[in-house]
């Protein structure tokens, strides 16, 4: 099975090709290959219509460098498996939302049109469902916890019954949002959560407001405390170890508290936050103090990209999950829990 993926929710123009001999499982014959085109503003955070404007431009050519990929590999796999007129792809997999609505139109205009290019399904992915079966499926776990960390998110998710359950999640921003607005108000270019990461190491921890209440956490108090801290003269580096250290000790006491209260003894993490190592190894850690096993993808797959939406594509297509085009609407608000896991049940038989 081979499944061209596409990704473009905010800043990434990202195309993937997904080839598995079973998308159940990682086996040694997979491979994954990505074509990505970040989107950098000149200065603030990710304005909605230039981001779009980028997507305008870079979706047609990660688009088209993925499909030459496609056919590079249809021709690799012997002319068996492909004739001479037929598509190189079995289905045309995009992320439908949740994200800016502008870039969300364009990568959806642009996954209808190959899906009738090559005459191959759709399938409709949700880019927050997609985080998190991307840890799932690469660490083989069975029915982890995730933790989304990720820019305009942050939620723990467990499943229950076809869906993923929204466990706990942030009351105001996204984790790499709060960041970003942070690094944004010291004169930083976007995006913070690498430079906030380094300057980190150097500091002495600083106390800021800790906010979880139950299983929800809040950030946006901290942000303004961060700011307020530096206008008044305490260290930037000291600032970026004392957001880290409760930042990410907020959202492991939830993930623990998740883990308690599902029984579950897997973690997953999904987002361009779970890059950051000091996260990482919080969770670790944490994870290991209660037996429970952690799993961090690479990179690569952590960030947004359209390796993780041609992969939980790929789960879709084989579950019979794929949308006519006259459905295929994108859904900026798309909530994970809305989405029906037709999947697990066809991995399992
Ligand atoms: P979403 O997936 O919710 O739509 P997004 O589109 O903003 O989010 P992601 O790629 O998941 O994209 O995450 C980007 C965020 O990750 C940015 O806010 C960025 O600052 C943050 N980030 C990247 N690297 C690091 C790091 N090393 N430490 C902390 N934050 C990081």
């Amino acid at each position: 099975m081979r499944i061209l993926g596409i990704e473009g929710t905010a800043w990434a123009a990202s195309a993937s090709v997904f080839e598995t001999p079973d998308p159940a499982r990682v086996t040694d014959d997979d491979h994954v290959f990505i074509e990505t085109d970040a989107y950098a503003p000149d200065s603030g955070g990710i304005h909605p219509r230039e981001a779009a404007e980028h997507m305008g431009e870079a979706i047609p050519d990660v688009v088209e460098t993925a499909i030459e990929h496609a056919h590079e590999r249809a021709a690799g796999a012997g002319s068996n498996e492909h004739g001479a007129d037929s598509s190189p792809i079995d289905a045309v997999a995009f992320a439908r939302g949740p994200g800016l609505g502008p870039c969300l139109r364009i990568v959806a205009t642009a996954a209808r049109a190959v899906a009738q290019r090559f005459d191959v399904p759709l399938v409709g992915v949700n880019h927050m469902v997609a985080h998190l079966e991307v840890g799932r499926h690469r660490s083989g776990f069975d029915s982890p916890v995730c933790l989304n960390a990720s820019g305009a998110n942050a939620h723990i998710l467990g499943y229950r019954n076809g869906r993923y359950r929204v466990l706990g999640e942030t009351m105001d921003t996204g984790v790499g949002n709060a960041i970003d607005k942070f690094t944004r108000h010291i004169g930083w270019s976007h995006p913070g959560g690498p430079k906030v990461e380094q300057h980190a190491r150097d500091g002495e921890y600083h106390e800021l407001p800790y906010v979880v209440k139950g299983m929800d956490f809040s950030f946006s108090g901290i942000m303004s405390a961060a700011k307020q801290a530096v206008d008044e003269g305490v260290p930037v580096d000291d600032v970026c170890r004392g957001m880290e250290e409760t930042i990410f000790a907020m959202l492991t006491e939830v993930s623990e508290r998740a883990l308690s209260l599902t029984g579950a003894d897997e973690l997953v993490l999904g987002g361009g936050v779970g890059q950051n190592d000091r996260l990482q190894r919080m969770l670790g850690e944490m994870c290991q103090q209660r037996g429970a096993k952690f799993y961090a993808p690479e990179n690569r797959f952590l960030r947004d990209n359209a390796g993780m939406i041609a992969i939980l594509g790929a789960k879709m297509y084989a579950a019979g999950d794929t949308i006519a085009i006259e459905d295929s609407r994108i859904d900026s608000n798309f909530r994970p829990d809305e989405v029906a896991v037709t999947w697990r049940g066809a991995e399992e038989s």
